[in-house]
């Protein structure tokens, strides 16, 4: 299977996003963004047919508005990229927005912007281009969909840490909330940083979501 040939629509069955909408992003942005996440379908195969939709970032807001207009509706906006989520009992609407700025610039722009925060410890030391932004919007998806910043297992375990530690073991970012902080450990994790800290979190997360799961029978 070689994705760099897949047209639309076979990409948009591949990656099994049902709605899907990159047509006004440039293809060397919608490669990136496939190949991406091809990896973390294999990383963690469960996830493969929870992202439901992926497309810009207005228009994931637009579309949450339009199919349930009654529910809360959540959006988190990041550097470039975003997660835009109705929150029902657990998640069941999630989708991965795109900064229509990213098409404004190449690949390498943005890869260079993102390393050169990366260095000023503003972002994960890990986190060094395009591509590992969408670890850390995983790291939301997952996070949001099982409410695991109120996860007991979690809250204990960020008791054990305070913002110095968490400033120079994950990132300056991390510090925003606690949905970036979880989402920088998860990206840290799973760039193989070797942080024992980063890596609990990732795995407290991926064993209370493949839980959840359980639990709905999926
Ligand atoms: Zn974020």
């Amino acid at each position: 299977m070689n994705i760099t040939t897949m047209k639309m629509q076979e990409l948009k069955e591949t990656l099994e996003i049902p709605w899907f909408h990159l047509e006004e992003f440039k293809e060397e942005l919608i490669l990136e963004i496939s190949i991406e996440l091809m990896k973390v379908y294999q990383q963690y195969p469960f996830l493969k047919g929870k992202i439901q939709a992926l497309g810009s970032n207005e228009d994931i807001l637009k579309l949450m508005q339009e199919k349930l207009p009654k529910e809360k509706i959540s959006f988190a906006l990041n550097y470039c990229m975003s997660v835009g989520f109705i929150k029902k009992e657990n998640l069941l609407f999630i989708g991965l927005g795109i900064h229509p700025a990213l098409n404004k610039q190449n690949i390498d722009f943005w890869n260079e912007e993102i390393r050169k925060k990366s260095e000023e410890g503003f972002f994960t030391k890990h986190c060094q281009n395009l591509r590992d932004i969408i670890w850390h919007e995983v790291g939301h998806i997952l996070d949001y969909q099982i409410s695991f910043w109120k996860n007991p297992n979690f809250l204990s375990l960020l008791k054990k840490v305070d913002g110095n530690y968490i400033e120079l073991a994950v990132s300056k970012y991390a510090l925003t909330d606690v949905h970036e902080f979880i989402a920088e450990c998860f990206l840290e994790a799973n760039k193989g940083c070797g942080n024992e800290f980063c890596d609990l979190v990732t795995n407290t997360l991926i064993q209370e979501y493949t839980l959840v799961l359980k639990k709905k029978g999926m």
